[in-house]
């Protein structure tokens, strides 16, 4: 089973795929890491965010083993990641490993922006997770002031509706639904809800088919 789970930055996406993959014991790939991992490549190498060259190799040579790396969490590192992202190139050279991580025998979760519409169009269930920018502001806020980190509200909120608007506005692959996804609004929503509204989603998609 390949279940794809697309939304914006901070609508809870992760959090849930996470706990999908956990519960049914399938792999579990947060792609936005990938995007995050090319551009801290890029500018290691001294290279500018947009040198097409430069990040297309960064994605030709990306190294799973280096995405576990705490410095790729900040909303810094998703912002180049939002650089990066937009360049055709890099997005084809991510496509294999995406798909091979897809495509293991136990099954897998994988939680981006093009899962469904262009990486698995062809995952058994897709969930497009959305939540009003301002609810995903705050929790980006409470995560960060429980981490001792000094950002502001007012700064998370910026940084996640100039994200939105670049994903959604690209040409390559923009942040969009797939027609046959399942919207799951997290706005009102903790993550506990989050999980059992996915999971209804999920076994009401594997009974019909
Ligand atoms: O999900 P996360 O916030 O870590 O993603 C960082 C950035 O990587 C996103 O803002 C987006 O530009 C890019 N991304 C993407 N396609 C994906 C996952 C992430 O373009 N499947």
């Amino acid at each position: 089973m390949i279940i794809a789970i697309d939304g914006p930055a901070a609508s809870g996406k992760g959090t849930l795929a996470k706990r999908i993959a956990a519960h049914f014991g399938m792999g579990w790939l947060d792609t936005g890491l990938l995007y995050r991992a090319v551009a801290r490549d890029v500018l290691a190498a001294g290279h500018d965010l947009e040198d097409i060259e430069a990040a297309k190799t960064a994605a030709q040579s990306i190294n799973a083993e280096t995405l576990d790396d705490p410095a790729l969490r900040g909303p810094k590192a998703g912002d180049a990641a939002s650089i990066v992202a937009k360049i055709p190139e890099v997005r084809a050279a991510l496509l294999d490993y995406q798909r091979a991580f897809a495509h293991q025998e136990k099954g897998a979760v994988l939680d981006g922006r093009d899962i469904g519409t262009v990486v698995c169009p062809d995952a058994d269930v897709k969930i497009f997770v959305t939540a009003s920018a301002e609810a995903r502001a705050k929790r980006r806020f409470l995560e960060h002031e429980s981490r001792g980190d000094s950002v502001t509200y007012d700064d998370l909120l910026a940084d996640i509706r100039q994200r939105d608007a670049r994903d959604s506005g690209r040409s390559a692959a923009p942040m969009l639904a797939a027609a046959d996804a399942l919207h799951l609004d997290t706005t009102a929503l903790d993550a506990e809800q989050t999980f059992a509204a996915a999971l209804d989603m999920i076994e009401g998609k594997r009974k019909t088919s």
